[in-house]
């Protein structure tokens, strides 16, 4: 993994748009982390620490997509790193970022910036950064989970392959033994969204909003009658997948 076969794999961190509670998801491993730096030399980490160094090996990317600067950078973190990986619900989906993407442009620029808008330069889309450059693994939520991160991490350091979770938050909630959200007249996103969080929300007693993004092949038809069926109209359900699917909806193949 490392470029020098006998050293520890280097390790940066890098943001792009988003509120880097993903980082923060990684300061907050706490006693694990003198595990991590045992396995791994912390190359660059702005939120730990000030010192920064362009010879790494693993890049964690975390946030969206949104300028044509943040392309440039892109290029040149996937030019230096062997190993790209996309960190939280921003860098892999979108997030909610994407939700200015079903918006008018001009109109979102003079909501946020008012009169000021052109002064900054800036894509109509937010885009994970998996539409900018080649991203090797995904660790989606929003945040993420840092359990997963260390498995990811391990894996690498390892050799072994990630893998990836691939069954809606359904199964982990029916194994959580909670009441579906649906019969406490509630709505939920579970049986579209990729599990892998131990249905937390669910198990704390809210829903699923589909923050670690669509699980492959969602039958979607299906979830948008469910919750049509539960009182509500079609724009209310799109508002509903707006918030975490804006960019996956486009796409037409679901990863
Ligand atoms: S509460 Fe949500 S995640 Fe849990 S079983 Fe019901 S629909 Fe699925
Ligand atoms: S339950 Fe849904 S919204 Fe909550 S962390 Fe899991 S995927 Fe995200």
């Amino acid at each position: 993994m490392s470029k020098s076969t006998n050293m520890k794999p280097r390790v940066a961190f890098f943001d792009f748009t988003g509120c880097e509670g993903d980082q923060l998801q990684v300061i907050n491993l706490e006693e694990k982390l003198l595990e991590l730096v045992e396995i791994v030399e912390i190359a660059s980490f702005r939120e730990a620490s000030s010192a920064h160094s362009d010879d790494y090996d693993i890049a964690f990317v975390e946030g969206s997509a949104t300028t044509p600067h943040d392309a440039e950078r892109l290029e040149e973190i996937r030019e230096n790193a062997t190993t790209v990986v996309a960190l939280g619900s921003c860098a892999t989906i979108a997030g909610i970022n994407a939700i200015r993407n079903s918006q008018d442009f001009e109109a979102v620029k003079e909501r946020v910036y008012g009169g000021e808008g052109d002064l900054f330069e800036s894509w109509s889309e937010a885009k994970p950064i998996g539409a900018v450059i080649d991203v090797d693994y995904e660790i989606p939520g929003c945040p993420i989970d840092r359990q997963e991160f260390l498995r990811v991490l391990t894996d690498l350091v390892r050799g072994r392959e990630p893998k990836m979770v691939n069954y809606p938050v359904c199964l982990e909630c029916k194994l959580n033994e909670n009441t579906c959200a649906y019969l406490r007249d509630d709505i939920c996103l579970g049986p579209v969204t990729r599990g892998g969080c131990n249905s937390i929300c669910v198990n704390g007693g809210t829903r699923c909003w589909g923050c670690r993004g669509l699980v492959k092949n969602p039958n979607e038809n299906a979830a948008c009658d469910v919750l049509e069926e539960h009182g509500l109209t079609t724009d209310e359900v799109m508002n509903f997948y707006n918030l975490y699917f804006g960019w996956q909806r486009t796409e037409e193949v679901v990863q």
